[in-house]
C-alpha cells in the first residue's frame, strides 16, 4: 500500500476523516506525539492499528475525543476528581483511565474493563475527531518498541507501506506522550508521567501516588496497572546507559569507555572534551521533552553503537523524560559515588 503524507489542509483533514469512517488507519499529529488513529468503535479498524504497529494485543489504546459529551458516552462511574482533572487540564496532554462503557470494544481497551480517554489540544486532531463524529483510538504512531514519532517523517519511516495516509501537522509541541492517571477515591495514581506533572495533579487531588511501574522494571508477566509500562520501549538500536551525577563525572566515565561507535547524549550547556562525539538534547526539561524522541532516532541514523546519556532532572515534565530514557537504556544507570 502506498502511504501518502498530506499537509493538514481542511480538504486533507476531510479526506482523512473519510478514510477513518471507512475503517482505515491514519497517522495524525497531536500535541504530545503523532498517533495512529482509527474508529474506536470498529473492532476491525482497531485491529489494523495493532497490526500496523506490531503491538501486543493486551496493550490498551488511548481513545481521543473532541468534547465532554463523548466522555460520558465512553466511561461510567466517573469520579468527581476525574471531572476536575478534565475541567482543569483538557484540552491537553493528560489521559484519564475510567471504567469503560459497553460502547468500547475489548480490542480497544486491550481486554481491560477500563478505558484511557484524552481530549487533545492539537487543532488538527480535534477537527478530525469532530468531522468523523467518532472517538478515535490512537496509540503512538511508531512501530512497537521504537521511539515515539514527533514529526510526520518519523511516522513515514516506521509506517511506510503499512497505512494509507499521514496528516502532517509539523513537529509536536510537547514531544512526550500524555500523562496517564487512574483514580482511587480522591487519590490520583500516576501510571505514566507526561507534561502534566505530579505538582499539577496535586492542585486537584488529595494525594498523588506515583505507580511503581514509572521508575522500576516491571516483569513481562506481572499484572501491571499500565500495561504499556511492561514492554521494552523507546529503544534505539544503540546500547544506551544513563549516567547520573555531575558533568565532570560523566566526562571522566565516557572518556574511559570511549571508542569508535561511542556517543555522548548531553545537555546544550554541557562542556565536555572534543574527543568525545556528542549529540545534545536541550537544557530545560521542556526542551528535553520536545527533543528526546527525535534525538533517539537520530543516534540510530548516525550509527551509534554505545550511547552514554546525561541523566535528566526528575522535576516537572523532567520525570517523563527520565522515565522514557530509563526505558531506552533498559534501566541501566551508573551513579556517581556508587
Ligand atoms: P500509547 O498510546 O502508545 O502511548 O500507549 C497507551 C498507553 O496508555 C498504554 O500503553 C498504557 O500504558 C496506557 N493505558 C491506556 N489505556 C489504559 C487503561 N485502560 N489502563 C491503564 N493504562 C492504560
Ligand atoms: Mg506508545
Amino acid at each position: 500500500m502506498e502511504t501518502r503524507v498530506l499537509k493538514s489542509t481542511n480538504e486533507n483533514i476531510k479526506y482523512c476523516a473519510e478514510l477513518i469512517k471507512r475503517g482505515e488507519v491514519v497517522g495524525i499529529p497531536t500535541e504530545t506525539v503523532y498517533g495512529l488513529a482509527a474508529n474506536a468503535f470498529n473492532e476491525n479498524a482497531v485491529m489494523k492499528i495493532f497490526k500496523a504497529k506490531k503491538r501486543p494485543a493486551d496493550n490498551p489504546l488511548i481513545v481521543h475525543i473532541a468534547d465532554m459529551d463523548m466522555l460520558r458516552e465512553l466511561a461510567e462511574d466517573i469520579p468527581d476528581t476525574a471531572l476536575e482533572v478534565c475541567k482543569k487540564f483538557w484540552p491537553g496532554p493528560i489521559t484519564v483511565v475510567l471504567p469503560k462503557s459497553d460502547r468500547i470494544p475489548l480490542v480497544t481497551s486491550g481486554g481491560l474493563n477500563t478505558v484511557g480517554i484524552r481530549l487533545p489540544s492539537n487543532n488538527v486532531a480535534r477537527e478530525l475527531i469532530r468531522i468523523c463524529g467518532l472517538p478515535l483510538a490512537a496509540p503512538s504512531a511508531n512501530l512497537s518498541g521504537s521511539p515515539s514519532p514527533t514529526t510526520a517523517n518519523h511516522v513515514f519511516d516506521d509506517m511506510n507501506g503499512r497505512i494509507p495516509a499521514i496528516l502532517d501537522g509539523g513537529s509536536c509541541s510537547v514531544g512526550v506522550e500524555s500523562t496517564v492517571i487512574s483514580f482511587e477515591g480522591d487519590i490520583i495514581r500516576l501510571l505514566r508521567p507526561g507534561k502534566i506533572s505530579v505538582d499539577d495533579l496535586k492542585t486537584v487531588a488529595s494525594d498523588v501516588v506515583v505507580d511503581k511501574g514509572v521508575l522500576e522494571i516491571i516483569s513481562n508477566d506481572a499484572s501491571v496497572k499500565s500495561p504499556g509500562m511492561k514492554y521494552k520501549h523507546y529503544s534505539p538500536k544503540a546500547d544506551v546507559t544513563l549516567i547520573s551525577g555531575s558533568v565532570e563525572f560523566f566526562e571522566q566515565y565516557v572518556a574511559k569507555h570511549n571508542s569508535a561507535g561511542t556517543y555522548a547524549l548531553i545537555f546544550d550547556s554541557d562542556d565536555i572534551s572534543d574527543s568525545i562525539k556528542a549529540v545534545r538534547f536541550g537544557d530545560s526539561s521542556e526542551q528535553q521533552a520536545e527533543r528526546i524522541f527525535a534525538v533517539l532516532r537520530e543516534i540510530d541514523k548516525i550509527g551509534a553503537e554505545r550511547v552514554y546519556a546525561r541523566c535528566p532532572s526528575k522535576e516537572g515534565v523532567g520525570l517523563a523524560v527520565y522515565n522514557r530514557m530509563l526505558r531506552a537504556a533498559g534501566f541501566k544507570v551508573i551513579k556517581e559515588g556508587d
